[in-house]
C-alpha cells in the first residue's frame, strides 16, 4: 500500500474541501471496498477523506407516510435490523442482511455499498490494465467470465456488485448528492450508468460529490421480496439476485417493478417481466410466463449461460413467495 494522508471530516462541506485540496483524493465510508483498492494498488491517492466522522448521516428516519430517509453512513446491519424497514420494505432489509458477512455488514455503509466498484477479477488485479482502468480490453470477453453479465454488456462485462441497489431500484428510491452547487436528487435509475456510456464509471456522481441520503418512497399496499442465489451459503456475492415490488387490486397485478442483480453492469430493471405481470392474476401461468420473460434478450458469454436458467428460477421463486 502506498503512503497516504488520512483526513477526518467533521462536515460534508469540509469533506468536499479536503477532497478538492489534493487532486486524486478519495472518500472513505466503511472502507471495505476502498481498502481493497488501496491494497491492490488500484488507487494511490495522496489523501483519504474519512466521512464516518461526519455526524448525522448514520440515521434512519421514517416519514409520516411510511417513506424512509436513510443516511448514507447507515450500516447494512442497521438497515437489515431496523423494524420499520423490515415491515414496510422487506426486500431492502433482506438485500442488506444477505450482503457479505456479519462483520462486514457492521462496518459497510449503504452509500458505500451502492457505490462500490465491480468485483471482476481482471479489474481487481493490478496486472490487468482493463477497460475499467483506462486500458483497451475487457479481458472477461475472451477469458474467465462465469460471473459476468448476460444483459447490458459492452464494452465492459463486469456485473454491478451491490445488493442494496437492486432493492432500492425496485422501490423507486432516489439519492441525495451534495456537490459544489449544493444538494441535488438523483433517481436510482439515473444514478447507475452502463459502460456503453462510460466504461470507467458505474455511477453519475460528479467527482467531489458526496452521497448523503437515500430516500425510499412509502410502500403501503406494496408486496415486495428479495431473493438471491449464491455459490455457497457463507458470505459471498450473489450469482443472481432479484427484487420484486408489486401492487395488486382484487387479485390483479396493477404495478410491478422487477430488478435483477449480478447479471448486468447496472442493477437491471426487467421491463419485460413487469409487462408479463401487469393486468394479470399472480397465478401459476402468469408466474411461468413472467419467469420466461425475464431472460428475453439475454446474451450470455462463453461460461455464464447457466445464469439464464438461474434468473428464470429466481424470478419464479420470488414471485411464488409473493403470491
Ligand atoms: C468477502 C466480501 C463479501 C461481500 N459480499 C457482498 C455481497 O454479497 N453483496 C454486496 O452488496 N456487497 C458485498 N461485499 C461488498 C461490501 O458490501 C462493500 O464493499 C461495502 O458495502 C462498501 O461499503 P463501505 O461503506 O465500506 O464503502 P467504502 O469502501 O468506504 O466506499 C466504497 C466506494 O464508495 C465511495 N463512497 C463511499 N461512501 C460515499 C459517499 N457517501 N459519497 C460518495 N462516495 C462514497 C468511496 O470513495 C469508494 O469509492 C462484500 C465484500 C467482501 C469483502
Amino acid at each position: 500500500m502506498h503512503r497516504f494522508e488520512l483526513a477526518q471530516a467533521a462536515t460534508t462541506a469540509q469533506a468536499r474541501e479536503l477532497l478538492g485540496e489534493k487532486p486524486g483524493s478519495v472518500l472513505k465510508a466503511g472502507g471495505i471496498d476502498l481498502l481493497d483498492h488501496l491494497k491492490e494498488h488500484l488507487l494511490e491517492p495522496p489523501r483519504v477523506v474519512d466521512i464516518k466522522t461526519v455526524p448525522g448521516l448514520d440515521k434512519i428516519a421514517v416519514e409520516p407516510d411510511g417513506g424512509l430517509r436513510i443516511g448514507a453512513l447507515v450500516t447494512l446491519a442497521k438497515v437489515a435490523a431496523h423494524p420499520a424497514v423490515q415491515k414496510s420494505h422487506p426486500a431492502l432489509a433482506r438485500a442488506c442482511g444477505e450482503a457479505a458477512s456479519p462483520q462486514i455488514r457492521n462496518v459497510a455503509t449503504i452509500g458505500g455499498n451502492v457505490l462500490q466498484r465491480p468485483r471482476c477479477w481482471y479489474y481487481r488485479l493490478e496486472s490487468y490494465k482493463c477497460l475499467k482502468k483506462g486500458g483497451d480490453v475487457c479481458f472477461a470477453v475472451g477469458g474467465e467470465n462465469r460471473y459476468h453479465v448476460i444483459f447490458g454488456g459492452g464494452p465492459v462485462y463486469a456485473p454491478h456488485p451491490s445488493n442494496a441497489a437492486v432493492a432500492l431500484l425496485a422501490y423507486g428510491a432516489t439519492f441525495v448528492a451534495e456537490g459544489a452547487k449544493g444538494p441535488r436528487t438523483v433517481a436510482a435509475a439515473d444514478l447507475f450508468v452502463l459502460p456503453s456510456k462510460d466504461p470507467l464509471r458505474e455511477h453519475t456522481l460528479e467527482p467531489g460529490e458526496l452521497l448523503t441520503e437515500v430516500r425510499v418512497p412509502a410502500a403501503a399496499g406494496v408486496k415486495s421480496a428479495y431473493l438471491e442465489v449464491r455459490e455457497r451459503a457463507a458470505f459471498d456475492w450473489p450469482l443472481v439476485s432479484a427484487a420484486i415490488a408489486l401492487k395488486a387490486e382484487g387479485g390483479t397485478v396493477k404495478e410491478a417493478r422487477v430488478v435483477l442483480g449480478a447479471v448486468a453492469p447496472v442493477p437491471w430493471r426487467s421491463t419485460r417481466t413487469e409487462q408479463a405481470l401487469v393486468g394479470k392474476a399472480l397465478d401459476e401461468a402468469t408466474i411461468a410466463s413472467a419467469a420466461r420473460a425475464a431472460t428475453v434478450g439475454a446474451q450470455p458469454l462463453s461460461d455464464n449461460g447457466y445464469k439464464v436458467g438461474l434468473v428464470q428460477t429466481l424470478v419464479r421463486r420470488t414471485l411464488v413467495s409473493l403470491a
